[in-house]
């Protein structure tokens, strides 16, 4: 069918490059090109001499010259940007001087503010509509499935939905008394920073980790989770009928929080640069430089994730309910892709998104969010894919 430009070699990029070679029909020849092309070059190593044709590249991501002539030089029929939020923007821009389609898993943040809001992407709208090319925004499981799980859930079940809860459980345990499951700044950066949700068509914000409860997740049991602000809530806010509150809770651990309160504390988690021995260093980035790999707890991590949305609104004047979430085990994504259930959930649907774009599915000028497409080709080839999902309709509600 085509080909496609995977940006970054990370821990999501390994799963993309795992599952596009298992869907060789759609993804026919791939280039993995990253700012550490030894990284590419060991993707490769490991996928290479299958159906897929994969090549290899170096980018800086964040100089759009570089980008565009690595666009211009492969040709491919869409990037796949699985670098770092910081990226967005310069990728954005060098699609649309080549006219290529673009998809991400995470939405802008500047590098010197931790904030992240789509308000920067939804700018490009008209230039991407008129250069008559799709850029699909947030297309990992949250923001992603969550997105796709909520149209589904509009498109099926609902006339009206009035509140959403995203609820995001990750009962891994990785051995290390702290590490992060994904790139530790961009983690640290979203945990650290103040909780908000949607209520009533405004933002209601909250101490960072303010709000906790319990829940009873499916297949896993009682975890603490407490409510953050995320990404999907700003475009679910806008784009779900009817909605009314949208909340994110995400389960931390103990040991977790206790080792974040002390990091945050004694200033490591700062973004604001210091002088260090006569250099410049942003603390995070000093944090994350000696805290664990997070593609190094694959082999050591045992136990579940579940992610999903519980839905409450109406139907045909009927309150009701209901429960959509994928369980995903870490033992079994390490067995087939060599990486931990936090970045097979995010590389999975990476995949599906750019197939859903490359088959022409969710093809349509300009920028959009996964719950602005029709939600079930996407729904069926989760199933297909390796993140089944489960419905439940009376499920347990947070309070
Ligand atoms: P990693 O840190 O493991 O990988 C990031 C990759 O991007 C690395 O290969 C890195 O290169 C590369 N990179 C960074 N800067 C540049 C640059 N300027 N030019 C070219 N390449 C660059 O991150 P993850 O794989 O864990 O995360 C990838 C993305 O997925 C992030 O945006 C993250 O926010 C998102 N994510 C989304 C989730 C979702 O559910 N929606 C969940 C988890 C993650 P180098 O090796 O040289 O550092």
């Amino acid at each position: 069918m085509g080909r496609a430009l995977i940006i970054g070699a990370g821990g999501v990029a390994s799963v993309v490059v795992h599952k596009c070679c298992q869907n060789s029909e759609v993804f026919e020849e791939i280039c993995i090109a990253s700012r550490t092309k030894s990284k590419c070059d060991a993707l490769k190593e490991k996928l290479g001499g299958g159906k897929t044709k994969i090549t290899t590249a170096k980018v800086d991501a964040d100089k759009v010259e570089e980008l565009v002539a690595l666009i211009e030089d492969y040709k491919p029929d869409m990037v796949i940007n699985v670098a770092l939020p910081y990226q967005d923007l310069t990728i954005m821009d060098a699609c649309l001087l080549t006219k290529t389609d673009y998809m991400d898993t995470a939405n802008y943040e500047p590098l010197d503010t931790a904030k992240f809001e789509y308000s920067w992407q939804w700018a490009y709208r008209q230039r991407f509509e008129e250069a008559g090319i799709t850029a699909l925004l947030g297309c990992g499981f949250d923001p992603g499935v969550t997105g796709v799980f909520s149209a589904y859930a509009m498109k099926h079940y609902f006339d009206e939905i009035h509140e959403i809860d995203i609820l995001d459980c990750n009962a891994g345990d990785h051995g290390y008394p702290f590490a992060t499951n994904f790139n530790p700044e961009i983690n640290i950066r979203e945990v650290s920073a103040k909780g908000s949700y949607w209520e009533n068509g405004q933002w209601v914000e909250t101490e960072p980790m303010e709000i906790k409860r319990v829940y009873d997740f499916p297949e896993i049991g009682e975890k603490d989770m407490y409510l953050l602000h995320h990404e999907e809530l700003e475009s679910l806010g806008l784009n779900i009928k009817g909605i009314k509150r949208i909340r994110f809770f995400m389960t931390f651990g103990e040991s977790y929080l206790r080792h974040l309160e002390v990091l945050k504390n004694v200033g490591m988690t700062s973004i604001e640069p210091i002088e260090f021995e006569g250099k410049q260093i942003v603390p995070l980035q000093f944090l994350k430089a000696v805290l664990p790999d997070p593609a190094s707890l694959g082999p050591r991590t045992k136990g579940k994730t579940n992610i999903g949305c519980i839905c409450k609104g109406i139907k045909d004047g009927k309150e009701k309910t209901y429960y959509v979430y994928n369980v995903c085990d870490h033992e079994e994504c390490y067995k087939e892709v060599g990486s931990q259930a936090i970045s097979y959930t995010t590389g999975v649907p990476a995949m599906i998104g750019a197939m859903m774009v490359m088959t022409g599915q969710w093809k349509k000028p300009g920028v959009y969010n996964v719950e602005e497409f029709d939600p079930d080709p996407f729904m069926d080839a989760l199933n297909k894919w390796g993140l089944p999902w489960k419905e439940s309709f009376q499920p347990d509600l947070v309070e």
